[in-house]
């Protein structure tokens, strides 16, 4: 069988790509070996912090990406819900990001004039006005547990797995293949070009000769980069979710504290998250990391004996030395390209990601420069995050 692309991995990012490809007239394979919950995609919170201006984010390429990725999600948003009929959840509800343990109210007002220069709304808040603006936290404001914050009305939130399988019952509508249970075991190379990628599906092992390849695999794109001759970096790491249920509406914003956050969904759900750790490849749920996570929420939250978890979950970000994503072509390669690496943004910056690399593989011009995001790229020491 011959396609014209062949997208590897049908997570958040692959499924873009290729909704983005068809969408040119392209026709397009996504490879996709399972859609099970430790795909980061499918594990997300949700959270889009404030894009920057773009005039503002224009020497700072991470910030630009997210500026055209977010304009983009509002467009895309619409779309899907017409083509589709599947709303994504997509609102711009508002953050407050509260002062986390140990660090001083005068480190937010940092991060308050840091966004103001990125042209973005951000405003203080002292106690009492975080306990009126989001009335859940009046009981920690009122114990001294939360002291000020700083507001920025432009958060939004969606919904991942309903942004999934919107992606997805778009692709299909504009013609993608999306191969499940199936994975790609390898590729083969020859001089700067890939030939064939070898799958193995239900029926048995299958070779298909794309004329382009998009290696999109998330936190296990770094084993199949071997297959292209590329020493890619990307690595797992765990984010561990709790999903509370309280009886009625009880969050109007996205409440941050550090790493720590929690997403107000409808009818009364609480996403509580979450955690960053280096597990390898177990996406598995830990007791002490759960207890934790109930503990932030009680913390800022109070009393949860009215709440039920009514779910828990771990996923497996796609993390990379530098922070960044990693795309572009691979050196070397005339039809080979990586989309990866997004670690903690991978949702918000989907759609600048697949027009980006859309416009590459169409040999045009990207509407950003890429050469932070380069496939090879020396990483800068002590980027860890
Ligand atoms: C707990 C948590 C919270 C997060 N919160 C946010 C957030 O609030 N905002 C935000 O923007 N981002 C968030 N992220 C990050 C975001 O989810 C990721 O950056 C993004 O989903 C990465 O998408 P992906 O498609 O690259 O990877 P994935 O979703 O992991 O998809 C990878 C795909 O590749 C497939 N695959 C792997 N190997 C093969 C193979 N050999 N053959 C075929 N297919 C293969 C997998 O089955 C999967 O379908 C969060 C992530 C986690 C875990």
């Amino acid at each position: 069988m011959s396609t014209d692309c062949c997208i590897i991995g049908g997570g958040i990012i692959g499924l873009s790509i290729a909704r983005e490809l068809a969408g040119r007239g392209r026709r397009v394979t996504v490879i996709s070996r399972d859609r099970r919950r430790s795909t980061a995609s499918w594990a997300a919170s949700g959270i889009f912090p404030p894009a920057p201006d773009p005039a503002a984010a224009a020497d700072e390429p991470n910030a630009a990406l997210t500026a055209l990725s977010d304009r983009l999600h509002w467009e895309w948003s619409r779309q899907l819900a017409a083509e589709t009929g599947i709303d994504n959840g997509l609102v711009r509800c508002g953050g407050i990001y509260l002062a986390r343990p140990g660090l001083p109210l005068a480190a937010l007002q940092a991060d308050l004039q840091a966004w103001r220069l990125r042209a973005a709304a951000a405003e203080w808040l002292d106690g009492p006005a975080v306990a009126e603006a989001e009335p859940a936290l009046a009981a920690a404001v009122a114990a001294g547990r939360v002291a000020g914050g700083m507001l920025l009305p432009d958060e939004a939130r969606i919904r991942p797995s309903r942004h999934l399988a919107a992606l997805e019952r778009s692709c299909r509508i504009r013609g993608v293949e999306i191969r499940e249970a199936t994975a790609v075991e390898g590729v083969d190379v020859a001089g700067d070009a890939v030939r064939g990628v070898r799958l193995a599906t239900p029926r048995g092992a299958e070779v298909i000769w794309p004329g382009y390849t998009v290696l999109a695999a998330g936190a296990w794109s770094g084993g199949l980069a071997e297959q292209f001759g590329l020493s890619l970096d990307t690595r797992p790491i765990r984010g561990q979710i709790a999903l509370l249920r309280f009886p009625r509406q009880w969050l109007g914003r996205v409440v941050n504290r550090g790493l720590d956050y929690l997403v107000p969904r409808e009818d009364g759900l609480v996403l509580v998250g979450s955690t960053l750790e280096e597990a390898g490849f177990d996406a598995t749920t830990t007791p002490a990391a759960i207890e934790g996570l109930l503990g932030m929420a009680a913390d800022l939250l109070g009393d949860l004996t009215a709440a039920e978890v009514e779910e828990t979950w771990a996923g497996l970000r796609p993390g990379s030395p530098d922070g960044l994503p990693t795309l572009g072509p691979v050196p070397g390669m005339r039809n080979a390209f990586v989309a990866t690496g997004h670690y903690r943004s991978g949702i918000h910056q989907s759609t600048g990601t697949a027009q980006v690399l859309a416009d590459l593989i169409e040999g045009r011009e990207p509407s950003l420069p890429l050469a932070a995001f380069a496939v090879g790229r020396e990483f800068a020491s002590g980027g860890q995050r």
